[in-house]
């Protein structure tokens, strides 16, 4: 035991020390800045899995910890579409969540706005729906595959400079 609290001392620290993003912190800033003045610091987002392989939803997620702490800049992830501006779309329109999607487009209060997540939204397969852009009306697409948080936050301010 000795031995190993020995060594322990003996190599310090070897986590990484945080990185600084001077593009990240600016990102954030203007964003902020968008969403009180537009939205009175509360823009929430309805997200809708229609048929994900979950790393979309899994990189969403990281937008809620403390490095990313997206809530801080005013927006919210929101269990109902009825709280909700914005339709976040992932994953390929399934035969099954076709309807879900449909349905949670028809909750979400005036003004009202479609993003997609990913390049799954825009594929066509004869398994599948397909290309959300064709039933629901898409403001803006987010690439990637997954698209990282950065990537996701970045989409949302160009989004938002954009209405
Ligand atoms: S875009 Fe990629 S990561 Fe996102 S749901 Fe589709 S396959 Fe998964």
């Amino acid at each position: 035991m000795i031995r190993f609290w020995q060594k322990r001392f003996g190599e310090g620290l070897k986590t990484e020390s945080l990185e600084f993003d001077r593009e990240l912190e600016d990102i954030r800033k203007e964003l902020k800045s968008i969403v009180k003045k537009r939205f009175a610091s509360s823009l929430a987002i309805r997200m809708v899995d229609s048929g994900s392989c979950n790393a979309c939803e899994a990189e969403c997620s990281a937008l809620s910890n403390p490095y990313y702490n997206l809530e801080r800049l005013g927006i919210y992830f929101v269990a109902s579409p009825r709280h909700a501006d914005i339709l976040l779309v992932s994953g390929v329109n399934t035969f099954n969540m076709q309807p879900h999607l449909l349905n949670a487009y028809e909750q979400l209060p005036a003004p009202k706005w479609v993003v997609t997540l990913g390049d799954c939204p825009i594929k066509k397969s004869f398994a599948i729906k397909g290309e959300i852009d064709k039933i629901l009306p898409v403001s803006y697409h987010i690439k990637g595959c997954p698209p990282e948080p950065k990537d996701i936050i970045k989409g949302l301010l160009d989004f938002l400079r954009q209405i």
